[in-house]
């Protein structure tokens, strides 16, 4: 158990040791380093849930390569871009937030927490090499996506990425590449931002202590904590509460009675992975490659080869596979989750989405229960020489996606992330998952906007904003803002040790 200091009554209590609550942690201490803030963990260790490198994918999101992000494909080989610019900018916030904190030696190891890896985007087939086309086309028109390359070379190819075409047909394949790609260990990220936290005057974090319920006071909420090292409860009292417990959330969002949660549900969605770690391919491949969504696929379990540098260590990682689950969590999760989360207030969105969403559940038992060589078949689709040996199957984390209740949205469920704020702007919760850690800090920065606002007027705290994120409140997709954003990218690429 981590427990370097308690503070009794703070400003603001963090719940979870994700990389949403860290983010916030460190934004907000830098921000006024008069607050006073205390995290509470449930787990043994720091960021191992979602944000633990191994339970996601640790791709910088910033649209180089998803393909889920520009959809719109028309007769008139319209590609719409305006999701791949939008994720672009807030993963500029990112970097720019963590080539601060390394400045500051707040993320004190940068080679730990992030590394250049091409990012690249695969079409196989007549009709995904035509889309592949016209996104590139579309895509290399703005100033984000300039240096954007686009082959239908088997030579480029070859060098972008050799295993993609060992014991391929002559079946037209084609890529595009981004060099300046990133892979995040958001975990590291997120632990590093949290031990520099509990140094600072007022600061505090332990794990092993699981939030239990929220209470509206006053001036505040009062927090109820269970020590599970030794076995004992407490309250604690804070003017804020941000509620980032990841599957966690949900819960904690009912326990609080805020009128916001009524009615929301949540759809766990679990994930598995093939990982390589055989020097072989490893050394092969170094490249972020993401394909097209098979069929029923919802748009996080479109499929990806991956390089990871987790620990120092290279390896390769291909899913995510999705899987039917009905836990939360991982390490603090029950499969009572799911039926504990049923309330008189969203039962009926929760049955629209089983009704309505049978496809997608039908697709995710099915793919939870495939065999070694179903999963194999569909790896086999970007390295068609994969053999069983070489991969082996591990556990991704697992997504708990909203669902609400407003007219218009019962029974759909909610693939991005949803931040919710109650109406006295003393307690916010993150819902969802992706691009979840990519655009933390954008998340952060709509928080600050919502519940600090009156830090925000007074010109020493927009000061300190300003030199953490210099453009969190600049519209660097303008045309006329190209030349500031290829600055700024160059400063933050330097401060992360990327160039
Ligand atoms: C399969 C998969 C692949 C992904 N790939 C990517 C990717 O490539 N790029 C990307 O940007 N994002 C990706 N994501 C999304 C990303 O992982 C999440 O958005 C992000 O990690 C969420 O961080 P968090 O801080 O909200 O939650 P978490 O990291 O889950 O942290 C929540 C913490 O709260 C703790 N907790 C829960 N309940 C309580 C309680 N009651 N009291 C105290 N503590 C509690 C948990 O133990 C946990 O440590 C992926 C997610 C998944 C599942």
């Amino acid at each position: 158990m981590i427990k370097d200091q308690h503070i009794k009554d703070p400003d603001v209590i963090l719940i979870g040791s994700g990389i949403i609550s860290a983010t916030l942690g460190v934004v907000l201490k830098q921000l006024d380093p008069s607050i006073t803030i205390q995290l509470y963990e449930a787990s043994e260790h720091l960021s191992s849930e979602a944000s633990n490198a191994w339970h996601n994918a640790g791709t910088g999101h910033a649209g180089l390569c998803e393909l889920s992000y520009t959809p719109n494909y028309g007769e008139d080989g319209d590609v719409d871009v305006s999701k791949a610019i939008e994720i672009f900018q807030q993963f500029e916030h990112s970097l720019q937030l963590w080539a601060y904190a390394a400045t500051k030696g707040i993320i004190k190891n940068t080679k730990n927490c992030i590394n250049l890896i091409p990012h690249l985007s695969l079409a196989y087939g007549q009709e995904q090499v035509d889309f592949l086309s016209s996104r590139y086309r579309k895509m290399s028109q703005h100033h984000f996506f300039k240096d954007m390359e686009f082959t239908q070379d088997r030579d480029t190819i070859r060098q972008w990425a050799p295993l993609i075409l060992e014991g391929r047909g002559q079946e037209p394949v084609a890529m595009t590449r981004v060099s300046q790609g990133t892979d995040v260990n958001f975990g590291a990220i997120a632990s590093q931002m949290i031990e520099w936290l509990r140094e600072q005057e007022g600061c505090g974090s332990v794990t092993q202590h699981r939030v239990t319920n929220l209470s509206e006071m006053d001036d505040g909420w009062k927090v109820e904590i269970s020590n599970l090292y030794e076995g004992t409860k407490f309250t604690n009292t804070a003017a804020f509460v941000f509620i980032g417990a990841g599957g966690g959330s949900l819960p904690l969002l009912q326990n609080s009675g805020i009128d916001e949660a009524k009615g929301l549900g949540g759809f766990p969605i679990g994930g598995q992975w093939l990982v390589s770690k055989n020097p072989k391919l490893v050394n092969q491949h170094t490249a972020k490659i993401y394909g097209m969504s098979p069929g029923a696929a919802p748009t996080m379990a479109v499929p990806h080869l991956d390089t990871r540098i987790i620990d120092g260590e290279k390896s390769l990682l291909f899913g995510p596979y999705a899987a039917w689950t009905t836990k939360f969590l991982h390490a603090q999760g029950s499969y009572f989750d799911l039926p504990n989360s049923i309330r008189s207030d969203n039962i009926i969105s929760l049955i629209k989405v089983g009704i309505q969403n049978f496809p997608l559940v039908r697709y995710l038992i099915q793919q939870g229960s495939q065999s070694m060589n179903t999963r194999l078949k569909e790896l086999k689709n970007f390295y068609p020489d994969a053999c069983h040996k070489d991969w082996q199957l591990i556990d991704a984390g697992i997504r708990v996606q909203a669902i609400k209740k407003e007219d218009g949205d019962a029974g759909i469920v909610h693939f991005g992330t949803e931040v919710i704020t109650n109406s006295n702007k003393n307690l916010s919760a993150l819902l969802g998952a992706s691009p979840g850690a990519s655009v933390s800090t954008s998340i952060i920065i709509d928080i600050l906007k919502e519940c600090f606002a009156e830090k925000l007027k007074n010109a020493h705290c927009k000061e300190n904003l300003l030199k953490m994120i210099p453009t969190y409140n600049e519209d660097l997709s303008m045309p006329h803002m190209a030349e500031r954003q290829l600055q700024i990218n160059k400063q933050s690429m330097r401060s992360l040790n990327l160039v």
